[in-house]
């Protein structure tokens, strides 16, 4: 039956026909009885193969287990299948390796005697290699990730199902062989970052977004209490429904990484706001880091790149030179430099003395210079502290008052030179004395008991203390101020600081002070006592006039209080006639600061009106201003009514005389016309000597009456127009006959009329030659010249008699007076004549003067104006 399928030229042919390699093995040499095409490929051999023994035909199957196999199948009967066993085949002449899915299949006969092998076999040598690259690649990936130590993770979102490695598991504190579910990761995810986790997550599995999952975020570690920052990266894949079916991806641990850029991040925070300066450049010296407190330092702007600035924009010229000249070469040879440059600022141009550390930059790994670091601070604050520092020390130390520093139990720390000066204390004997050395007893007691509490209170205290001088035992009273001063760190009390002041200076001046002023008070009450002793009213005024003192004696006259009379009250009681003139007088010499004098009339308790005379002395500073000015009030209303007596009896009595003067005159010409015809030459002579004395007389009265017309201002003048050296010639012709010792010289130059009142005029004239011929009895010459002046004529009388001294000579003017001497006195006469004179040329608009040296002469001249 058998045989006959074998027989059976169909199956043959259906054999050739097979695509799959066939082909049927005969008796225990395998003969091949049939081999398709396929078969034949396989093997690489042709059809002359068929009809031989397997082993011959396919010899490269000798020592492979193929032989044996088939042996087998023949011996049991039965089939051998294999899967993708591996055979290596000699084909186009060299041996290959395939590998194939076959069966050996027994085919019996009827008593069941295997008799034939019928063989297929697929070559799955594409899929087998395949399959292996597949798996290599994987297995090299994996081996990647592993020692990436990168993890992977699988998520089955429709079904929560996730699929982790162990590094994975292990990134989320997962022991490698435990089921791992969805939850459980979630679980694992830190509070804070859970939110942010979910949303990526959402977002990479929404089919609308891009599915592209990249997060960093942290886990916690159950088991361990650690955490972890991961770094995942995923994608989310999409069925046809656009549901995620896969969401997979890596996770990293990055928490060396994060915590490295922290400590990065934090270091460099740390050099940012380093309040001092610091920078890197490159060997170049250029610029590559600048930190904050570095730019503010240099003037440059804390957003600006840095690049663009060298190192050596920032140094002096001069410190330029210095650091490329020495400081680069010790920071290369010396790793390093430390010391005190100057930078600049590039904006101000200043010169920032700075503590420098320059140090090399190494790369760690290769040891290569990349570069230098340069951490500099400013030195301006501690020099400026230091120099105040310095000061303040010095200050002390040249101070004039005592300065001490004593440690809490009051050991000496510190004194001064004042200080020592002033106790006797000195050098290193300072510090072998406590403060309670030179203090007295009771200063002790006073520090023990009040001061300590205070100071330990308040931090300072002040007052009275005495020292004792160390070598003379002097007790100096001192005004003291001490201070607690504090440990910086801690504010314990450390030590105590005074200042005293030597109050022996203060305490002689204040007793001198106090004697001057009891002096002065007596001073005071002594004056004031005086002023109101005084008969006369006194006062004083401010330099603008206004009165801040009068004395007592006012209230006894004026007609209101002295309080109402201070300032400028006093002048409402003044007589409204005498106001204008002696408040003009009163500016004048506010003004000018010369000594005021006024008479006028003021009010008095009565209400009657009282003459003073007035008064007043300015007091001035060395620069000549006035500070006060003081005065008296004379009351002179007593004086002013004898005089108003006087002028009037003065009056009556020339008045009264003048009329029998007149007769007795008129009498003694009648008389001695009668002598003289009766030949009595001696009577009529006496009665000539009488008319001469009767006409002196006449003059006296003349004389008197007008020195009561000036006085009442009565005294009148006709002015007419006359020939002025004519009158001149006249009168001097008259004195000529009265004397025959003088000859009068006239030198007369002005030869115009003029218009005055000529009687006046020609007594003045006559006064004058009269005073020339009587006041030079010695003499022999008087001059009497004139000149004119243009509108004025000036006429001079010149004598060689005995003169007027200087300071008599601007009183010769004044009524009744006359010069006093033993030899003026032997003149008669009353002392009026130059008053009248000087009168009648006052009002007829001229003046009067004299020059004269006293036993030499004088020289009286006036002018008078000629129309
Ligand atoms: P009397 O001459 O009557 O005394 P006067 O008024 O004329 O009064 O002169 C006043 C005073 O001036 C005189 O007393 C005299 O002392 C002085 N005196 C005036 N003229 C002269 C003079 N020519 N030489 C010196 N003394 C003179």
């Amino acid at each position: 039956m058998l045989t006959n399928i074998l027989e059976w030229s169909g199956f043959s042919s259906l054999v050739e026909a097979s695509p799959m390699p066939t082909a049927i093995y005969e008796g225990p040499d395998m003969i091949i009885k049939i081999a398709n095409q396929a078969m034949l490929d396989l093997w690489g051999k042709d059809a002359s193969s068929i009809g031989k023994p397997l082993s011959v035909a396919v010899p490269e199957l000798e020592n492979q287990p193929f032989f044996g196999l088939l042996a087998e199948v023949l011996k049991t009967g039965v089939t051998y299948q294999a899967k993708e066993d591996r055979a290596d085949l000699i084909v186009n002449g060299k041996i290959q390796t395939f590998y194939f899915t076959f069966t050996y299949k027994a085919i019996k006969d009827a008593e069941g005697k295997t008799v034939a092998i019928f063989n297929t076999a697929a070559d799955v040598t594409e899929l087998v290699n395949t399959r292996k690259q597949i798996i290599e690649t994987k297995d090299r990936l994996s081996f990647a990730l592993q020692s990436a130590e990168v993890g992977t993770w699988d998520l089955d979102p429709i079904n929560n199902h996730v699929v982790w490695d162990n590094r994975c598991k292990e990134l989320f504190g997962f022991s490698g062989d435990t089921e791992v579910l969805y939850a459980d990761v979630l679980n694992c995810i830190h509070p804070e970052d859970e939110d942010r986790v979910q949303q990526a997550v959402a977002k990479a599995i929404d089919p609308a977004k891009t599915g592209a999952y990249d997060i960093r975020y942290r886990t916690v570690d159950r088991n361990h209490q650690q955490i972890r920052w991961v770094h995942c990266k995923g994608k989310a894949y999409f069925n046809k429904d656009n549901v995620a079916y896969r969401f997979a991806g890596t996770a990293v641990d990055i928490t060396a990484e994060v915590s490295g850029r922290r400590r990065e991040q934090q270091l460099l925070s740390l050099v940012d706001h380093n309040i001092d300066h610091m920078s890197i450049a490159d060997m170049d010296g250029n610029l590559i880091y600048m930190n904050n407190a570095a730019r503010r330092m240099l003037g440059v702007d804390q957003n600006a790149d840095i690049a663009q600035y060298s190192a050596i924009d920032f140094y002096t010229p001069k410190e330029l030179a210095r650091v490329q000249g020495e400081i680069i070469h010790a920071i290369s040879h010396q790793s390093g430099w430390q010391g005190v440059i100057s930078l600049k600022n590039r904006l101000t141009d200043d010169h920032i003395p700075c503590q420098v550390n320059y140090i090399l930059i190494k790369d760690p790994v290769s040891g290569e210079v990349i570069g230098r670091g340069a951490t500099a601070r400013d030195l301006r604050p501690e020099l400026k502290a230091k120099a105040d520092l310095q000061r303040l020390a010095t200050i002390v130390e040249i101070s004039e008052d005592f300065c001490n520093y004593c440690d809490i139990q009051g050991n000496t720390i510190y004194l001064n030179r004042a200080g020592s000066k002033l106790i006797g204390l000195y050098n290193d004997d300072v510090h072998t004395k406590t403060l309670y050395d030179y203090h007295t007893t009771s200063s002790n007691q006073l520090i023990n008991e009040v001061v300590l509490d205070e100071l330990k209170r308040s931090g300072k205290w002040s007052g009275r203390l005495e020292l004792i001088h160390q070598e003379t035992g002097e007790i100096i009273p001192i005004h003291k101020q001490m201070f607690m001063i504090y440990e910086e760190i801690t504010n314990e009390p450390v030590a105590i600081a005074g200042i005293a002041r030597d109050l022996r200076p203060e305490i002689a001046a204040r007793r001198l002070i106090d004697e001057k002023n009891a002096e002065l008070n007596n001073l005071v009450k002594e004056l004031n006592f005086l002023a109101d002793s005084q008969p006369a009213v006194v006062w004083t005024s401010t330099p603008d006039g206004n009165l801040d003192y009068i004395n007592q004696r006012w209230s006894e006259r004026g007609s209101i209080p002295v309080e109402e009379a201070l300032g400028s009250g006093w002048t409402t009681t003044m007589h409204p006639d005498d106001v204008p003139v002696t408040v003009k007088t009163w500016e004048y010499s506010l003004e000018s600061g010369d000594p005021y004098q006024a008479e006028f009339r003021l009010k008095d308790k009565d209400g009657n009106y009282r003459w003073w005379l007035v008064r007043a002395l300015p007091l001035k500073d060395e620069d000549g201003n006035v500070i006060k000015w003081y005065g008296s009030n004379m009351d002179i209303s007593d004086q002013k009514e004898l005089e108003k007596q006087k002028d009037n009896f003065l009056a009556v009595a020339s008045h009264e005389l003048k009329t029998p003067v007149t007769s007795i005159k008129a009498y003694a010409q009648v008389m001695e016309t009668l002598f003289r015809r009766s030949g009595d030459t001696r009577n009529a002579d006496l009665v000539g000597k009488m008319d001469k004395q009767v006409n002196r007389l006449n003059s006296l009265i003349g004389d008197l009456l007008d020195v009561t017309k000036i006085n009442s201002g009565r005294m009148q003048f006709n002015h007419t127009t006359f020939d002025f050296n004519e009158l001149v010639e006249e009168i001097s012709e008259t004195i000529q006959l009265t004397t025959q010792k003088h000859i009068i010289h006239r030198e007369l130059k002005y030869n115009r009329p003029i218009t005055g009142d000529k009687e006046r005029i020609g007594q003045v004239i006559v006064n004058l030659l009269s005073n020339a011929v009587k006041y030079s009895p010695d003499a022999n010459r008087i001059v009497v010249y004139t000149e004119d002046q243009g509108s004025n004529v000036q006429l001079c009388v010149q004598d060689f008699g005995i003169g007027i001294s200087k300071e008599k000579q601007d009183k010769v003017f004044e009524q009744f007076y006359r010069v006093s001497g033993t030899r003026e006195h032997t003149f008669p006469g009353l002392g009026l004549g130059l008053y009248i004179s000087s009168e009648i040329v006052k009002r007829m608009g001229g003046e009067i003067s004299v020059k004269s040296v006293k036993g030499k002469g004088s020289t009286f001249c006036f002018t008078l104006p000629i129309e």
